[in-house]
């Protein structure tokens, strides 16, 4: 079956596939559009331009934007918009410095419960766990330290180094999650204004994976009506592993607010395969219009 997939992850970010290697797991999982939406990077992009694939994978660029609506971390997904659009370099620039000074201030805050280290020397091990990961790349990938996007999967991946926890789970329920990191949200810049970002460089704004964020359905509502009055176009109706009955709300919202549909695996890591790049259901709800029937 071929498939369509517009959200992804590489080394860029919080993926543990370079570029590359990406790109062939979707063409050998039989996939002929790519999205690779880096958390607030688009530098896999620029490196897959620079690159000749083999076979004819689709790729799209993409962008997964963290923003924040109402107390909560909301993450827009930006699609289709022009690799040199001139003002892309100032979006990412802005998402980066929130990014750098949010890592600070986790480090800060684990190292009140670490004794034997300091933030700064907490922040730069981290760093080296990023940037070390890309110098495994069999492609050459690699970033500059102050490209790389760090994210609390990188400091996870120290602790679990440093043997303080076993894996991810338990290095976020341990050390990472916002009751002991704090107000994470606080870095961000607001939902509206992410859309806003994704419109004035000519993409398409999605709402991503909303069935992650926990909220009651009259919240939901409330978000998606923002959404769609900030310009939002379209909310991702599948991903990976998804209930069916999940999948049937979001189409009847996606209905509702007049919003187009979107789907995508949200692939980070071929360890986890129960979310694997192309792994989605065969075909969207058919009274929806899905996002890419407008993209050339
Ligand atoms: P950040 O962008 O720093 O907020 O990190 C969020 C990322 O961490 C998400 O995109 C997921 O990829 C990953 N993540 C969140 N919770 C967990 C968890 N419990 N175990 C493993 N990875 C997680
Ligand atoms: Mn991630
Ligand atoms: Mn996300
Ligand atoms: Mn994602």
């Amino acid at each position: 079956m071929i498939s369509i997939d517009l959200h992804s992850h590489t080394t860029a970010s919080d993926g543990t596939l370079d570029p590359v290697e990406l790109c062939q797991r979707a063409q050998e999982r039989q996939v002929h559009t790519l999205a690779i939406t880096d958390h607030d990077t688009v530098a896999a992009h620029h490196f897959l331009r620079e690159q000749a694939l083999e076979g004819d994978l689709r790729l799209i660029t993409g962008i997964e934007l963290s923003t924040t609506w109402s107390g909560a971390e909301i993450h827009i997904v930006g699609l289709n918009f022009p690799l040199d659009h001139k003002d892309l370099d100032m979006v990412v620039k802005a998402q980066g410095e929130s990014r750098r000074k949010r890592s600070h201030h986790i480090a800060e805050r684990l190292a009140r419960r670490l004794p034997d280290w300091n933030a700064d020397q907490i922040f730069q091990k981290v760093l080296d766990v990023a940037v070390e990961q890309q110098q495994n790349s069999r492609h050459g990938f690699t970033l500059k330290p102050d490209e790389v996007q760090i994210g609390r999967p990188h400091f996870a991946r120290w602790l679990i180094n440093e043997g303080r926890c076993n894996d991810m789970d338990a290095a976020f329920r341990k050390y990472l999650d916002n009751s002991k990191i704090g107000n994470l949200k606080a870095f961000w810049p607001r939902m509206s204004q992410g859309v806003a970002w994704v419109r004035a460089l000519g993409g398409t704004a999605v709402l991503a994976h909303p069935g992650k964020y926990r909220m009651t359905a009259t919240k939901l509502r409330a978000l998606l009506k923002d959404f769609k009055l900030a310009g939002g176009h379209a909310m991702e109706v599948q991903g990976s592993n998804h209930p069916q009955s999940q999948v049937e709300q979001m189409a009847r919202y996606c209905q509702e607010y007049n919003l187009m549909a979107s789907q995508g695996s949200d692939f980070h890591n071929p360890d986890y395969p129960w979310v694997d790049v192309g792994r989605l259901p065969p075909s969207l709800p058919s009274n929806l219009t899905p996002v890419w029937e407008g993209w050339k």
